[in-house]
């Protein structure tokens, strides 16, 4: 689960993170009077969308006038910001951020990731902030630190200076920058975050005083140890994720929506990403990952085929189902339900095996509806391919 920069960073402002001060606003007079409250005599326009690349594509502004503040956000609010993060329709904006602007010396970058391999939390550093980490990636390897934290012991602050110092903070940045790095850290870990990202972290020019800062924060939270956060969960912004996932978790599915033109209906995670593997292999495109998981009443399969149809790209259903904790007789009791009330125009390639499997065969042809059956999965994947083709 993504928040909000703003959420983020008043977060990890509990956390001991420096950040500019800053107010939230939904329309043009709270901008306003946002600016008016921070006080000073620059702000920043940030347009608050789940995506990162706001900078370039218009969605953040610094001005230096309460009118421009409230000119700037009037014309965000209510717009659909496209960043190389968005799809091509964007993410509507529905609130700004509204800070004090900082006069930027240097900008870092700062990333804390779970690295699979080593199963820890991984800290990312590189002197070349506010750009593209994935570029500076591709072209100077070397300029991204990367360290290992040990979670029993958690991050040190000697890893903390030695990463400074690798990256070119001197003086009292180095010390400043322990305190950063342990309170993102510490935040991540206490909150169950999956990745947390300052870019950039800046130092900034304080009438001469130079400081170190988060200028910018993604936070993503571990969606498997969210019912244990309540304070995070409350910092959902539903208008942001796609109402097909949001209805799919509601009903105890899990949805995801890719750009392919073949709907998927599977039991269990892993044979649903072998189906997306199986129709890639074919040629083909799927437009979702679901998994209906085991028990799949009538019911269940249903809203799965509803969500899967909501999706205007869908040019056929791949069914596919290995019954163990399932049963194969309900499986084609749901989709017979779902063919009936949804009046589904597309076809469905079907593919059932295990519990049951006589009893959901039989009544599958005995409902006098067309379905398209397979023996296996390759076989399965082969149809649903030539069928989204023609
Ligand atoms: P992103 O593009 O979505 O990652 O948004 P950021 O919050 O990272 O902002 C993008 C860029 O805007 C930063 O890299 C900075 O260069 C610039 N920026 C952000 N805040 C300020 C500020 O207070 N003052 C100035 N001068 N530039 C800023
Ligand atoms: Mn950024």
């Amino acid at each position: 689960m993504n928040i909000h920069e703003y959420q983020a960073k008043e977060l990890l402002k509990s956390y001991g993170v420096p950040v500019p001060a800053g107010k939230v606003a939904f329309s043009e007079p709270e901008a306003g009077a946002a600016a008016q409250e921070i006080g000073g005599s620059r702000w920043v326009v940030k347009a608050q969308i789940h995506a990162g690349g706001r900078g370039k594509a218009g969605g953040v502004k610094v001005v230096d006038a309460i009118a421009d503040v409230k000119k700037t956000a009037d014309a965000m609010l209510g717009t659909h910001l496209v960043t190389h993060q968005t799809g091509l329709e964007g993410q509507a904006v529905q609130r700004v951020w509204v800070e004090q602007a900082s006069r930027i010396v240097k900008e870092y970058y700062l990333g804390f990731v779970i690295d699979r391999t080593s199963q820890r939390v991984t800290l990312l550093a590189s002197s070349e902030g506010g750009v593209d980490i994935e570029d500076v990636a591709k072209t100077h390897p070397e300029k991204i630190i990367k360290v290992i934290i040990d979670s029993a012991i958690g991050l040190m602050p000697y890893q903390c200076r030695n990463i400074a110092v690798a990256i070119g903070l001197k003086g009292r940045l180095v010390n400043q920058s322990v305190k950063l790095m342990q309170g993102v850290y510490q935040c991540m870990v206490e909150r169950d975050a999956l990745q947390a990202e300052i870019n950039p972290m800046a130092v900034v020019d304080c009438d001469g005083d130079e400081k170190l800062i988060a200028l910018d924060a993604k936070l993503n939270f571990d969606d498997n140890a969210i019912y244990r956060q309540k304070a995070i969960m409350d910092l959902r912004d539903l208008a942001e994720e796609d109402p097909k996932e949001v209805e799919a978790t509601s009903h105890g599915l899990s949805y995801i929506a890719l750009t392919g033109n073949i709907g998927c209906i599977v039991n269990g995670a892993g044979l649903a990403m072998a189906s997306m593997d199986a129709i890639t292999l074919h040629g083909g495109e799927p437009a979702n990952f679901l998994d209906v998981g085991g028990g799949a009443s009538p019911t269940k399969v249903t809203n799965a085929c509803r969500i899967v149809l909501e999706d205007p790209n869908v040019r056929c259903i791949l069914v596919n189902i290995f019954a163990g904790i399932n049963r194969c007789d309900w499986i084609a009791q749901g989709l017979i339900q779902a063919c009936n009330s949804l009046h589904i125009k597309v076809p469905l390639i079907v593919r059932l095996a295990g519990t049951n499997v006589e009893e959901g065969r039989k009544i599958l042809e005995e409902s006098g509806l067309q379905f398209i059956t397979a023996e296996n999965l390759d076989d399965a994947a082969a149809k649903a391919v030539a069928t989204a083709r023609g």
